[in-house]
């Protein structure tokens, strides 16, 4: 069985083709800049050269045209036909309330992301496009949608409710939803896979760390709480967004700075965390290597963060009554040890005892325990797989 996966943005589109029987992935790439100057599709079959395709593309039907004509192109394919594909998986930013779970993706289903455009203006009306592009090419292949924010709707409503007038949730639909679901449930299965414990008891701190980080509480497998809210601003500062702070300093700041709207969401989003405290970049690579020369704004903006990641680990290990296992996952949580040695120093009082050896040594991009074998709390390093859990509800869902 094979199932495409595509992650479609505004202006670019990922995606990848799986084997489910093999569980590999036999080809992958990226269309970039759809209906501007420059297009280019990358396409890379596995275990075989990248392939370079520059055509401009109109938009994201001839993006997914492209995609297809690489995957059964005589020469560099790895198809014989397009009727191989017998599902697509898309991965959807915000499903609201409505999604609890991945779901076929009917007319119906549409329409209802539709109307959660202004919980996700940037996401999905571009993540809509990719699925009308596959419609439009795949008419009789079953779309499967698959929410960023499915994962956290298990929470209660002591974690997802603001301390705001009640008509805030029931008139504007303000309330935490959470996001990153599809990776910290991949991560809490790995996990679970793991522990010798009985599943449904289970307390997991989920820790996806990259340029969006945030951080949940897992509780029999089910999210309880999570870091980002109502958008992915909140919780921890992170590449460029702020994260949590007091509210007052929104207005304070429109005020001093002569902020509209758009212009404090973009200095909160796009000028703010690692990047804005440091002045130097939002890649936690540079930032050690300024640090490493002695550049304190650097140092301080690592420790904010790591800081920061430490409190919620602290208030979750409150939520859940407990820790069994503390996960590190996505571009910092699998790459960053110096970053994963400062959140997890200290924690001894939880029962986390770490391997800081092995935490500096072990390889990248592979699973591994990174605590002492007595510690009470096991802590992961996993890789995150996005695509392979989008890839498997969607054969699940297909039903083939
Ligand atoms: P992601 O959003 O998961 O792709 O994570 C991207 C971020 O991971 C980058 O901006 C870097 O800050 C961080 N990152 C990736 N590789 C490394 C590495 N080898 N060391 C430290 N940080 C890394």
């Amino acid at each position: 069985m094979k199932i495409l996966v595509v992650n479609a943005g505004s202006s670019s589109l990922k995606y990848q083709l799986f084997d489910m029987d093999e569980g590999a992935v036999i080809a992958k790439g990226l269309c970039e800049r759809i209906k501007i100057k420059g297009s280019v599709l990358t396409y890379k079959p596995t275990g075989k050269a990248a392939h370079v395709v520059e055509r401009y593309m109109n938009d994201h039907t001839d993006a997914i045209k492209m995609v297809l004509d690489a995957l059964i192109d005589p020469e560099i394919g790895v198809l014989t036909s397009m009727d191989e594909i017998d599902a697509v998986g898309h991965r959807i930013v915000h499903g609201g309330e409505k999604f609890s779970e991945s779901i076929l993706l009917t007319d119906e289903a549409l329409e209802i992301i539709e109307g959660l455009t202004e919980l996700a203006p940037l996401h999905n009306p571009a993540n809509l496009m990719g699925i009308r592009a596959c419609r439009e090419i795949m008419p009789n292949t079953p779309m499967v949608g698959v929410f960023d924010t499915a994962f956290h709707q298990t929470m209660p409503s002591e974690a997802f409710m603001y301390g705001l007038p009640y008509a805030a949730y029931t008139d504007f639909m303000v309330r935490r939803y959470g996001f990153h679901g599809t990776s910290h449930k991949y991560v809490t299965q790995r996990a679970l896979d793991k522990l010798d414990i009985d599943p449904e008891s289970s307390r997991i701190i989920t820790c996806h760390l990259g340029n969006g980080s945030s951080i949940s509480a897992v509780k029999g497998g089910r999210s309880i709480d999570t870091s980002m809210g109502f958008t992915p601003l909140e919780g921890v500062p992170m590449g460029t967004r702020c994260g949590s702070m007091d509210p007052a300093i929104v207005t304070y700041l429109m005020e001093k700075l002569g902020l509209d709207v758009d212009g404090i969401n973009a200095y909160m989003n796009k000028e703010s965390g690692v990047y804005g405290i440091s002045g130097v970049s939002s890649d936690f690579r540079d930032l050690a290597a300024a640090a490493s020369s002695g550049d304190k704004r650097a140092e301080i903006a690592l420790s904010v963060f790591a800081y920061n990641v430490k409190k919620y680990i602290g208030a979750y290990a409150a939520a859940l009554n407990g820790v069994d296992a503390i996960v590190f996952t996505a571009g910092i949580g699998e790459n960053d040890r110096g970053v994963r040695a400062a959140i997890l120093s200290g924690l001894d009082y939880l029962g986390v005892e770490v391997d800081f050896d092995y935490n500096m040594t072990c390889p990248r991009g592979e699973e591994a325990e990174i605590s002492l074998p007595h510690s009470r709390v096991k802590v992961f390093v996993i890789p995150t797989d996005e695509e392979l859990m989008i890839a498997r509800d969607t054969a699940r869902l297909a039903g083939r």
